[in-house]
Formats: C-alpha cells, structure tokens, sequence
C-alpha cells in the first residue's frame, strides 16, 4: 500500500458516527450558514484558547487576509515575515496591498530569525507576522517588545500550531489576533476548508465580522468598505466543534509518532527536529534534513513511500513574488534549507506499523546511499 505523509482515511475510520453525526445535526438544523454551529465553535475555540474573541472564516489564507484588514494593515504598509513557509502566509499579505518584508529564518529550528527583525524595520512598517512553522512557535518576546517600541501590530499565523504552547502560552495568544487554518492536513482540520481568527480586541473582532460579510453588519447594508465573503459554513464549524474536543489527544498523537521517529532514527545522520527549549511542539509536520534529500526521496518510492517537501520553494525565489526583488541568494538560511529539507508521515492515526515500514525503509536508504 502506498505510504503519504498524510491521510484522514484513519482518522475517518476512527470519528465516522461523530462525523456523520455532525453533518446530520446541521442538515437537519434548518441553517447551513451564520447559524448555531458556528456561534458555538466560534464560543469553545476562542475559550480553548482564553481568548475574548472568534471569528470562523473561509480558510486560513483568508483569515490572514482578513486579519491583515482587521488590524487596519493595507497598501503603503510592510509587514515582517519569512520566506520559509506556507506560500499562503504571503499570499494574504500580497492580497491587501502591503508589502512582505522578509527574514532569514535560525538554522537549527527553521524559525523566524527574531534578532534580523530590528533591521528590517522602516518608517513604513506597520505590522509582524510570525509563522509558528511546522508546529512550534516563534520566539515571541523580541517581537512583542519591538511591537511595543516602534508601535506595530502583530498578527501570529497559527496555521501549523493549534495547541502549540511557548513557555506555556498557547499558539495565537501572544500578538494583537491571530490566523488559523483548518485545511484537512491541519493539526485542527476540517473536512473541507476553513479558518478563524482569535483575538482579545472587540474592535478587531467586529472588523473581522464585517469584513466576511461583504462590510455588513447587519442585512443588506454594507457600513463599510472592504468587505468580502468569507463566512465558515455550519457543516464544517460543527465538525470542527466535535474535533475540537480531542484537539490535545491529536497533539498527544502526533508527539507519540515522533517520539517513535526520534528513537528509530537517532543513530542515522538523518538531522531530526529540535524542539526550541520553551517550546511545546505539536508536529504538524515532521521535518527531518540530510543533504541527498533527493536521493533519498527517490529511492523510498521504490518502497511505494511518496513523501513531501515543506517547502520546496522559498517563496522570494518564486516568479510570483519576483516583483518583490530579492535575489537569489539574499535569505541563505532558507534557501539551504529547501534544498534539504523533507516531511516523513504525521497525523495522529498512522499506525505504528505503517511507521515501521518507513523507519526501515529510511534507514535502508539511508545505509545504500553511495
Ligand atoms: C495552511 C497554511 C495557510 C493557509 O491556510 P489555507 O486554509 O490553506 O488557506 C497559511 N499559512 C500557513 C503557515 C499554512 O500552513
């Protein structure tokens, strides 16, 4: 059977009554948008977190986009990220018309390099939006204190890290609002697509609502400009609510099956992910490095392993963004990287016998290589 580095089928196999159930409560609710699911998930994610505020969205670009928004960030304006990560994460930014500013990222844990930060601020610089990649998270109090200096927003992408803790914060509760996403792969996901934001500012909650809803607040009238339509459906809000429930046995899964990697694998010259000290690490991918990361790649699909890449491509060196204007070479860490890095199968249903089938295969790769 062919191995990937993610699937639900398991997990469907495992949740299918509560998941049906679900589905059957909303179709039957008489609301399949801006109803009760919603109003609940919105309620119990934003209480996972302590926070005041949720607000469910479309997906999690979209969250971004419209956080962005919320915060008051648009043309004219800079944002602070990295290039090593999900595309989306500039997408979004791109999408209101600031510009992505971009840092390296630290060598050891692929992370937002917080001391480049200082120098990359300008007069123009209105926001910073740390990725909490791979599912550990940025060391935010260099961040907050150069938010508190120079008066910048910080909106945290929390895609990668739903339950992800830093000196036991929690993912999305250390910055002015903060994006998730609930794509399928998620450490969160849905059974489609969906996003949300959290935040403890009401202003920034209510910019969020009106801007999902065309720039209305009430029916039919817009109050205000930009306005899209974001909104989460009821299916998917209701799912996730049931998910949301077993969100830390997901995490305590995904530790689980990378504790097994790091046992299995600590003998090899495979470089395995490092936990930041103060971190609680959720591994919504598990990123290993070796530089014949091509070679190893094809030979485990011989084994009918077909793994990924996150990310194949920083995003500065990606056509899209070339009217950015960084050249080859600007962001060194980052680019090393994805020339080495790849994800090894995590979600919290794989089987340990599946595992085993790519731990041995990895280390016969691994051995062969000439
Ligand atoms: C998945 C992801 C996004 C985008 O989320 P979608 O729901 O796919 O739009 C943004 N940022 C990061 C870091 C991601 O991993």
């Amino acid at each position: 059977m062919t191995t990937r580095v993610w699937d639900y089928l398991d997990e469907y196999a495992n949740e299918r009554d509560d998941i049906l159930d679900a589905v059957e409560t909303v179709f039957r609710s008489g609301q399949l948008v801006l109803g009760r699911s919603l109003r609940e998930f919105e309620a119990e994610f934003a209480a996972y977190h302590g926070m005041s505020h949720c607000a469910g969205v479309d997906n999690g670009t979209n969250a971004l986009k419209l956080g962005l928004q919320a915060l008051g960030v648009g043309p004219g304006d800079e944002v602070i990220t990295v290039s090593n990560t999900a595309a989306p994460t500039v997408v979004a930014i791109d999408a209101v018309g600031a510009t992505p500013v971009f840092v390296d990222v630290h060598r050891e844990n692929y992370l937002m390099d917080t001391d480049q930060v200082a120098a990359a601020i300008t007069p123009r610089t209105r926001c910073l939006l740390p990725v909490h990649l791979y599912g550990q998270c940025v060391d935010m109090e260099p961040l907050t204190a150069l938010a508190a200096k120079h008066d910048l927003v910080i909106l945290e992408d929390c895609a990668q890290a739903h339950g992800a803790r830093h000196h036991g914060r929690l993912a999305g509760t250390m910055g002015d609002a903060a994006a998730f996403s609930f794509y399928p792969t998620k450490v969160l996901g849905a059974y489609g697509d969906g996003g949300a934001t959290i935040t403890d500012n009401e202003q920034v909650d209510r910019n969020m609502r009106r801007l999902r809803y065309y720039g209305m607040e009430d029916r039919y009238y817009v109050v205000a400009t930009p306005g899209h339509n974001s909104r989460l459906d009821e299916v998917h809000a209701e799912i996730l609510r049931r998910k949301l429930r077993r969100l830390d046995d997901y995490v305590a899964g995904r530790r689980a099956v990378a504790q097994r990697y790091a046992e299995a694998l600590a003998d090899t010259d495979l470089v395995l992910p490092k936990t930041v000290p103060g971190n609680d690490h959720v591994y919504y991918v598990h990123v290993v490095r070796h530089p014949r990361r091509d070679a190893i790649l094809e030979a485990l699909k011989t084994y009918d392993i077909h793994l990924n890449i996150s990310y194949p491509w920083p995003v500065h060196t990606m056509t899209g963004f070339a009217h950015l204007g960084y050249a080859r070479g600007s962001l060194p860490v980052t680019e090393e990287l994805a020339g080495e890095i790849f994800s090894l199968p995590m979600y919290p249903a794989l089987s340990p016998d599946t595992q085993d089938k790519v731990i041995s295969a990895l280390r016969e790769v691994l051995a062969n290589l000439s």
